[in-house]
């Protein structure tokens, strides 16, 4: 079938597989292009693996330091009249690749946050990988189901304490108009926290641990977004934001499990990027779309394989790492730097609708959102037949 974009809200509810194959090819070549990464990760358990940053730290993780990786995330494969969803196939590439290449790699499509897809892990880790040196924590789910209770929790995006009303970037309009969220009560903030907090973190590291399958020195990282004064009433100090100091204490908890293993772990702080996660929230189409235009002059805009392979090279692998008081990676400086918040607060008070496209780089901002679903990639026939039905050789289970 051709595969055509479908827009609905904020996602896209087709995906191109070739298109996929081809952003992820990109990263590899970049990853590639860095050369190896000294002393890297041997074996690589990612959870939260196939778009965005979870996918962007296998593909550094094997194509940089040769590891081998587990991958666990929720997709949805294609059938012969209907797409799968981008991380299926963004996983059907990396797998051809890795294969390619002679590195192991498997992959559990499932809830991570249930106890059967933990057990499968540590079965297959066992079984064909050897002590897990790295394990990244990159979920982002709108809900959670507890794996002892069966209670489903939901995550909401809004402030705490006040009624928040913001400029926003309508993406369906295209228009500058405002938004107003209402305080989250009491429960959505403890319910927030519950799906995006850090207890799946070290649900993950105990289950590990008790299983005797974590490498001496082993480290592992979760990924959170910090941002300033812009970005805080919606994010920072709102609901994601206090599931996100949650983290904070899982980290603690977690370094204190793994001390006997000479391990660690580590809360990482990345920049705002457009991923399917990102697009949900609101203000940050605005808020990216004027990062981008501001960081792209400067020249320092980065995507995800970038902010990854700092990630690895100059902090989680190297000895002069960037921390900030808590013990956390900092890998967003460049995107919080005084000058560049300046520069993006200033066009946020004076763009409106006739200037989205003189102030801000939504253009970009929409490029890079159609990529995460594979349109277009330079050398994609999008008018061509696709092939949506793809399998995954190294699926487990
Ligand atoms: P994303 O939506 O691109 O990726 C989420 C991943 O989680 C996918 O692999 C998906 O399949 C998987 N997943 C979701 N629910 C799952 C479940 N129940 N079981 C198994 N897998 C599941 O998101 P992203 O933007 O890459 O976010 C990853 C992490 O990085 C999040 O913690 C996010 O808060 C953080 N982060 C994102 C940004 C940003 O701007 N995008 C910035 C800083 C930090």
């Amino acid at each position: 079938m051709v595969i055509q974009p479908k827009i609905r809200g904020f996602i896209c509810t087709t995906a191109h597989p070739e298109g996929c194959a081809a952003h992820v090819q990109e990263q590899i070549d970049f990853v590639k292009a860095k050369g190896s990464i000294a002393n890297g990760p041997k074996n690589v358990l990612v959870i939260g693996s196939s778009t965005g940053y979870g996918l962007a730290s296998r593909i550094t993780a094997t194509f940089g330091a040769g590891a081998k990786t587990l991958g666990i995330f929720f997709e949805k494969e294609g059938s012969p009249n209907k797409p799968g969803t981008a991380g299926w196939y963004n996983t059907v590439a990396f797998e051809q690749a890795a294969n390619a290449a002679g590195l192991w790699n498997k992959h559990i499509n499932g809830d991570a946050f249930s106890d059967e897809v933990k057990q499968q892990a540590l079965q297959v880790i066992k079984a064909e990988m050897g002590k897990i040196d790295l394990v990244v924590y990159s979920l982002a789910s709108p809900r959670r189901k507890d794996p002892k209770s069966g209670e489903v929790y939901s995550s909401v995006l809004k402030p705490i304490g006040q009624a928040y009303t913001v400029k926003n970037l309508n993406t369906s309009s295209r228009t500058i108009d405002q938004v107003s969220v209402e305080p989250a009560s009491d429960e959505e903030i403890a319910n927030t926290v519950k799906v995006m907090g850090g207890e799946d973190w070290e649900l993950w590291l105990q289950a590990l641990q008790e299983a005797d399958v974590l490498a001496e020195g082993c480290q592992t990282v979760a990924y959170t977004y910090i941002g300033k004064q812009l970005t805080w009433p919606i994010y920072g100090k709102a609901t994601i934001g206090r599931a996100k100091e949650d983290l904070d204490r899982a980290a603690n908890a977690i370094s204190s499990q793994l001390a006997g293993l000479n391990g660690q772990a580590r809360v990482t702080s990345l920049k705002a990027l457009v991923t399917q996660a990102s697009s949900a929230i609101p203000i940050m189409p605005l808020y990216i779309s004027l990062l981008y235009k501001v960081m792209k002059e400067e020249g320092t805009h980065e995507g995800c394989i970038e902010q990854i392979n700092r990630l690895f090279r100059d902090n989680i692998y190297s000895s002069t790492p960037t921390l900030d008081e808590q013990g956390r990676y900092r890998v967003d400086g460049y995107e919080l730097d005084d000058s560049i918040q300046a520069k993006v607060e200033a066009l946020w008070q004076q763009v409106d609708t006739d200037s989205i496209d003189s102030l801000t780089d939504y253009q970009g901002y929409q490029a890079e959102f159609l990529r995460l679903f594979g349109f277009g990639l330079a050398g994609v026939d999008y008018q061509a037949e696709s092939n949506p039905d793809l399998k995954l050789a190294n699926l487990v289970g």
